[in-house]
């Protein structure tokens, strides 16, 4: 019989995760399976605590083997949209016609003309990301200047960034540096990563005071930072390559 196990949260259910008793199992181990479903199994009696533990433990793993075996998003460029979710904005791209070297031009606050040669695919790439970085510092500046002084600290200039490898960063200088691909994030998660480089401020580390001054801004930090895990696959392919 298949006892219920207070153990996964209720994003976990969400998710598509479940728990399964072997009679075989020696010990606790994962699948992840293609749909992106996980399926914890556990040898008979084993305890709520202990699979608890063992998912905290090899949370970030599964995370990861999850997005490897998720197929694969196809982003066509150029885009018929842009939806930047961080900002509860949806940009339509329309050909706006033309011969030359290809721009991005906005018109109003929901369309965005690609005025010129739209099959020069490094130049269209390279416009689009242009004004994605230009939108994300417009947008970012202000609710991070509010969330700055509700922290109580005063950071340097902000800058943004369209990189692979990190969300966001603090200097010892008090830069903030954010990714411009947290325009395709949800606000909350948006917000969790300005309290968290901001924190930075207080503590240069990841240590238990810097997490609680996290805490304090934004209680449910550990979804959202894990929220940013899976982050990558809501950002279109074509900014990188
Ligand atoms: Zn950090």
């Amino acid at each position: 019989m298949m006892r219920q196990l207070q153990l996964l949260n209720s994003e976990d259910a969400v998710q598509s995760w479940s728990v399964r008793q072997s009679p075989r199992a020696r010990r606790l181990s994962v699948r992840v399976f293609r749909h992106g479903g996980v399926e914890i199994v556990v040898p008979p009696r084993t305890s709520a605590q202990r699979v608890s533990a063992f998912v905290s433990e090899h949370r970030e793993w599964i995370e990861r083997q999850r997005l490897r075996s998720a197929p694969p998003i196809h982003w066509p460029l150029p885009p018929a949209s842009l939806a930047l979710s961080a900002l509860g904005e949806h940009w339509q791209c329309v050909p706006g016609g033309g011969r030359g070297r290809l721009h991005v031009r906005q018109i109003g606050e929901s369309l965005l003309a690609l005025e010129g040669d739209t099959s020069e695919r490094e130049r269209l790439r390279h416009q689009l990301t242009r004004w994605l970085v230009q939108r994300a510092l417009a947008c970012f500046e202000a609710p991070l200047r509010s969330l700055a002084a509700q922290m109580g600290v005063s950071p340097g200039r902000l800058q943004v960034r369209c990189q692979r490898t990190r969300w966001g960063s603090c200097s010892r200088r008090g830069t903030i540096s954010l990714n411009a691909c947290l325009l395709f994030q949800r606000p909350e998660v948006l917000h969790y990563l300005m309290v968290h480089e901001l924190a930075h401020l207080k503590h240069m580390n990841h240590s238990t005071r810097f997490w609680n001054e996290v805490a304090r801004h934004a209680p449910d930090w550990k979804t959202r930072d894990r929220e940013l895990l899976q982050g990558w696959r809501r950002v279109p392919s074509w900014i990188f390559k």
